[in-house]
């Protein structure tokens, strides 16, 4: 092997050749070899070429005489040499006589660059497959470098309208308010931040974005470099969350009683409205029981009816009540919700209740009133039939009782009648007539005695309660009730709940004579609705004097006109009593007032009552 040998003025360079790990050769401007370094020997013998020469590469004669034609440092073609891949540097020298060649091993510099090709592809292919937008920033001004196709998709620009322009100026205002004021840097200097923003997509609308962004920096200098940014869609997460949490706030502002509970019967929630009316510290007392806050008796509705029936339908809504901390029972009205988890096993209970005292206690007050009201009638009503009966019957009793008497006085005269045993009938006969005779006496004494209870009375709210109070019946029979009202009405001295009776009467019968006429409402009758109108209305008539009329569109009066109406047990109706307007009429003019009927002139009746204005 031939050791590097210097063509003349070169003879410096030969001496570093001569130390050079890699293959040198200097040639002619032929291109033959004039002489080689050790490295080149080297690497034959390595390699199992015959000579060093056939490391060269192919074209190499071709490649000395361009270089020397074009007399400049020529780098060329890599080539394999076994496992080597050497890259040749041809230099001229010698005034264009020679070349010296220098082939460098970049075996492995060329692997890393092939790897960084392929990590670089596969990165470039994540980017671009992938559905989050993914891109590069400058920093400070937040400009685009970079933008994975999934721009397009998500925000509607195609990645090259993005590139160039601040991702600032795709914010939501107040979102780049937020970013500006939070001074973002800060976070970014400590590596990774994450936010969510509103985007402006092309179309105008936002969209929430949530991005994760990294900072690349020098590692030398530590100077900040770009920015990496991954962004994904989260628009129906956030509105998802935003809605929660909208009615997590609607729960605890509510005024009804709002708990969760375990199907164990723990309890993991109670909103504020539960824990001031309940008086219940909660959160603090983590192991609250739904049974330490409900009556027994509710509880055990709860467990045997309203779990079983949620499991199964989901829903149970039922009256129940809660019990505060001082033992109170607030009665409720209860709804049960069922909630299943994953694997539609249920794995909560929530329940909304509203405390319905108030309404509990009117309904009681309704009562106790309707209770009042019937007592009052049925006084009445005995009033009346006392005083009827005791007139009808007070005679012929007093009859029996001389007649018996006198039979008795015949039966122990002289001669003694006969038949000693009528006697003691006769006898019994005359207890019985002088006990019925008490009878009548104690109930006519008994009508006297009720005696009326007045107070100024608004005859409007009265018309008003007694439309209300009867409005249910009246729909029944698809009948309406109208309210004419005077609006400057004096009050009355009256027994309110006597002239509510007197109203209901006249209501009640007025009810009845439409629909006699007028079809019940179900049948072939009259839809028109103005027929179908009971209408109530208050005056003022002159000499102080207050009245209510209730007309009606029944059959009206009959021929002999309205006076018999007002006797004791006139009536046309097959289960009716007669009472009513006789006892009406009583009333009012116990009260100082009257009663009255008239034809109505476009048919039916009108009734009237009438009171003195209180003084
Ligand atoms: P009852 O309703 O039990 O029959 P009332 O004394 O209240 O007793 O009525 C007596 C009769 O007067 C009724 O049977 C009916 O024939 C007649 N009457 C009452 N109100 C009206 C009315 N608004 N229109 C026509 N007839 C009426």
């Amino acid at each position: 092997m031939t050791a590097l040998r210097p063509p003349g003025p070169a003879a410096p360079f030969a001496r570093l050749a001569e130390h050079l790990p890699d293959p040198v050769f200097a040639c002619n401007s032929d291109g033959s070899v004039l002489a080689y370094n050790p490295a080149a020997a080297g690497l034959a013998g390595t390699v199992g070429l015959d000579a060093p020469e056939q490391l060269l590469p192919a074209r190499h004669v071709e490649y000395v005489h361009e270089c020397l034609y074009h007399d400049e440092i020529a780098e060329l073609a890599d080539t394999r040499v076994g496992p080597f891949t050497l890259c040749w540097t041809y230099v001229p020298s010698g005034g264009g006589t020679a070349v010296h060649v220098l082939g460098r091993d970049v075996t492995d510099s060329r692997r890393t660059e092939a790897a960084l090709r392929i990590s670089e592809a596969r990165h470039r292919l994540l980017a671009e497959q992938s559905t989050d937008i993914i891109s590069r920033h400058s920093p400070g001004t937040w400009t685009f470098l970079y933008a994975s196709p999934a721009a397009q998709t998500l925000l509607g620009y195609a990645p090259e309208e993005l590139v160039g322009r601040s991702s600032l100026d795709f914010f939501h205002p107040e979102d780049r308010r937020a970013y500006q004021e939070r001074g973002p840097s800060v976070a970014y200097e400590r590596g990774i931040y994450v936010a969510t923003y509103r985007y402006r997509h092309k179309d105008g609308h936002y969209v929430y974005l949530e991005s994760t962004s990294r900072t690349l920096r020098d590692p030398v200098s530590g100077e900040l470099l770009e920015i990496i940014s991954v962004s994904r869609e989260v628009s129906r997460r956030v509105l998802a969350e935003r809605a929660t949490k909208r009615l997590a706030r609607i729960v605890e502002a509510t005024t009804d009683l709002v708990a969760f509970f375990e199907p164990n019967g723990r309890v993991t929630y109670l909103n504020e409205a539960a824990r001031r009316v309940l008086g219940i510290p909660y959160p603090e007392n983590k192991c609250l029981k739904l049974a330490e806050l409900m009556p027994a008796a509710a509880y055990a509705q709860i467990e045997r009816e309203a779990l079983p029936t949620a499991r199964l339908g989901g829903v149970w809504s039922g009256e129940t009540a809660f019990v505060d901390a001082m033992g109170r029972e607030i009665p409720v009205s209860q709804v049960v919700l069922a909630h299943a988890g994953e694997h539609d096993e249920i794995d909560y209970f929530s329940t909304i209740a509203r405390d319905i005292s108030e309404r509990r206690q009117a309904e009681e007050r309704e009562q106790r009133h309707q209770a009042e009201m019937t007592h009052v009638a049925r006084l009445i009503t005995m009033g009346e039939m006392a005083s009827g009966l005791a007139h009808e019957l007070n005679q012929p009793l007093a009859a029996i009782v001389n007649y018996a008497r006198g039979a008795i006085r015949r039966i122990h005269g002289e001669p003694p009648a006969e038949l000693p045993v009528l006697a003691g009938v006769l006898e019994r006969i005359a207890e019985q007539a002088s006990r019925a005779g008490e009878i009548i006496k104690r109930l006519r004494s008994f009508a006297r005695k009720s005696e009326f209870r007045r107070a100024p009375v608004d005859l409007n709210k009265v018309v008003g309660d007694m439309i209300r109070f009867c409005r249910p019946e009246a729909r029944r029979h698809a009948l309406e009730l109208r309210a004419e009202l005077t609006g400057t009405l004096p009050a009355v001295l009256a027994d309110r709940v006597q002239i509510e009776q007197v109203l209901l009467n006249l209501l009640r019968n007025a009810m009845e004579a439409t629909v006699q006429a007028q079809g019940s409402g179900h049948g072939p009758s009259t839809h028109d609705a103005s027929l179908r109108t009971v209408t109530l209305s208050s005056a003022c008539l002159p000499g102080g004097v207050v009245a209510v009329h209730v007309a009606d569109h029944g059959h009206g009066l009959p021929p002999g006109g309205p006076e018999p109406l007002f006797e004791q047990f006139y009536t046309t109706k097959p289960k009716g009593l007669g009472l009513g307007l006789s006892i009406s009429r009583s009333i009012m003019e116990a009260h100082g007032g009257a009663l009255w009927a008239e034809n109505r002139p476009g048919g039916g009746a009108v009734f009237s009552l009438s009171l003195p204005a209180a003084p």
